[in-house]
């Protein structure tokens, strides 16, 4: 997916601020925050959707929201955080690498 700007975070080919990698996600700070904490959360593994979920891409997302839940203190985010994934157009969804937006760092309004 050469032509994919998360993968290109990954592979380290253009920067990022990382906050957190292992061997299948990377965890670093939206360019453009909308919230005081504003980290992007991928799967290294190349899929665009929510709805491109297979067993094994479910799994992985499964583990990946509990190492968040781990992670949630030095991440920042003790106080509470919210999980954004934006699937396709009508959601706003510009970059076609999954990801999850975990926002935190104040009160969150809602609705
Ligand atoms: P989405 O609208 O859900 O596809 O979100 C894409 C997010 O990626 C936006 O919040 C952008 O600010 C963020 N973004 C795009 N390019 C970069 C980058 N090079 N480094 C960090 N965040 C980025
Ligand atoms: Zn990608």
């Amino acid at each position: 997916m050469n032509d994919c700007i998360f993968c290109k975070i990954i592979a380290g080919e253009i920067p990022s601020s990382k906050v957190y990698e292992d061997e299948e996600i990377l965890i670093f700070k939206d360019i453009q925050p909308i919230a005081p904490i504003h980290l992007l959360c991928v799967a290294k593994e190349h899929f665009a959707y929510l709805s491109d979920l297979d067993e094994a891409r479910a799994t992985l997302l499964g583990r990946t929201l509990k190492k968040i839940g781990e992670l949630k203190d030095s991440l920042g985010l003790g106080e509470g955080y919210r999980v954004v994934i934006n699937q396709g157009e009508n959601a706003g969804q510009t970059v076609h690498h999954l990801h999850l937006h975990l926002l935190g760092g104040t009160t969150l309004p809602w609705g």
